[in-house]
């Protein structure tokens, strides 16, 4: 009795296994006729573009790329990417998209990259695509993990984009293992706070609250290294006072403006496209 209950149990689990395999396999190859542009493809690739914007002067300082297929979000498709293989088509054709816009709207645009997209000839790859475009120096950004800083192989790709003058963003900052050791030693320009610090402030935010004071030594942390400080996930008025409050320089978050297609973010902002 007991033997035949676990067998069924093992034979559901090994179903739903090999279920979850199966989508994979299908996501996988939708995703690479996407990626091909074939004609049968069912859902595009698209980008999308949020602006963050300086909060002195509420005006745009740029565009975050973020990239969209179908109704699945990115936290689906780009692990799925990660895993089998995808990525560095995916993240080139992300670049390439990026470029033409940043070229054409003469606005930088940031883009995200996964630790695995950051080895080997990355470097030489990018200056090609910023050639190609006949983008700006600076018109393009990379945004980076921590994860990407601990990987291993990713110190001389990150040490060849310093030299080439690409910006680096810290992408998601205090959300995953921050060592402040590599803040010292890694060309970084700027920190984005993770959302999760204004989640965690509450709205409106409490002041003296011990997330209050994180934010304030993180700030002043950023201000010492001379690192310009972006605060994600800006849902509201109160939280985008208390940060200018704080003397934070840039924002991004839906009350500021939400990701758009490309030509909305060309209409919204009044950009040629
Ligand atoms: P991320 O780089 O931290 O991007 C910011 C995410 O926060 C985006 O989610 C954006 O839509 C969302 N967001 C912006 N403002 C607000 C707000 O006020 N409130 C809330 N709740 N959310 C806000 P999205 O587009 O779903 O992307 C999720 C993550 O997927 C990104 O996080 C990034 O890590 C990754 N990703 C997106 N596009 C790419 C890409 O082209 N390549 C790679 N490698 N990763 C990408
Ligand atoms: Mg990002
Ligand atoms: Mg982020
Ligand atoms: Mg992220």
């Amino acid at each position: 009795e007991a033997k035949a209950q676990g067998r069924n149990r093992y034979a559901f689990f090994e179903a739903s296994l090999q279920k979850a395999l199966e989508e994979d396999v299908r996501l996988c190859e939708a995703l690479r006729q996407a990626l091909e542009g074939d004609a049968g493809a069912d859902e595009p690739l698209a980008l999308h573009l949020q602006p963050i914007v300086s909060l002195r002067e509420g005006k745009l300082h740029h565009f975050e790329a973020l990239l969209r297929w179908g109704k699945a979000p990115p936290s689906r498709f780009i692990p799925l990417a990660e895993r089998r293989g995808l990525i560095r088509p995916l993240g080139r054709w992300v670049l390439q998209r990026a470029a033409r816009l940043a070229s054409a709207w003469g606005i930088p645009i940031s883009v995200n990259v996964s630790p695995s997209e950051l080895t080997g000839d990355f470097a030489r790859e990018l200056e090609q695509v910023m050639r190609e475009a006949a983008v700006a120096p600076g018109g393009l950004i990379l945004e980076i993990t921590e994860a990407a800083i601990l990987a291993e192989g990713t110190q001389a790709v990150l040490e060849q984009l310093r030299a080439l003058g690409v910006p680096l963003h810290l992408d998601d900052f205090g959300s995953g293992y921050s060592s402040l050791e590599y803040l010292v030693h890694l060309p970084i320009d700027t920190l984005k706070l993770g959302q999760g610090f204004l989640r965690a402030l509450g709205d409106p935010p409490e002041l003296s609250s011990p997330a209050d004071r994180v934010v304030r030594a993180v700030v002043s942390l950023g201000k010492s290294l001379e690192l310009a400080v972006i605060a994600e996930g800006i849902e509201s008025e109160t939280q985008l006072e208390y940060l200018k409050g704080l003397g934070v320089q840039m924002g991004q978050g839906y009350f500021l403006g939400r990701p758009a297609g490309e030509s909305s973010a060309a209409t919204r902002w009044g950009l040629g496209l």
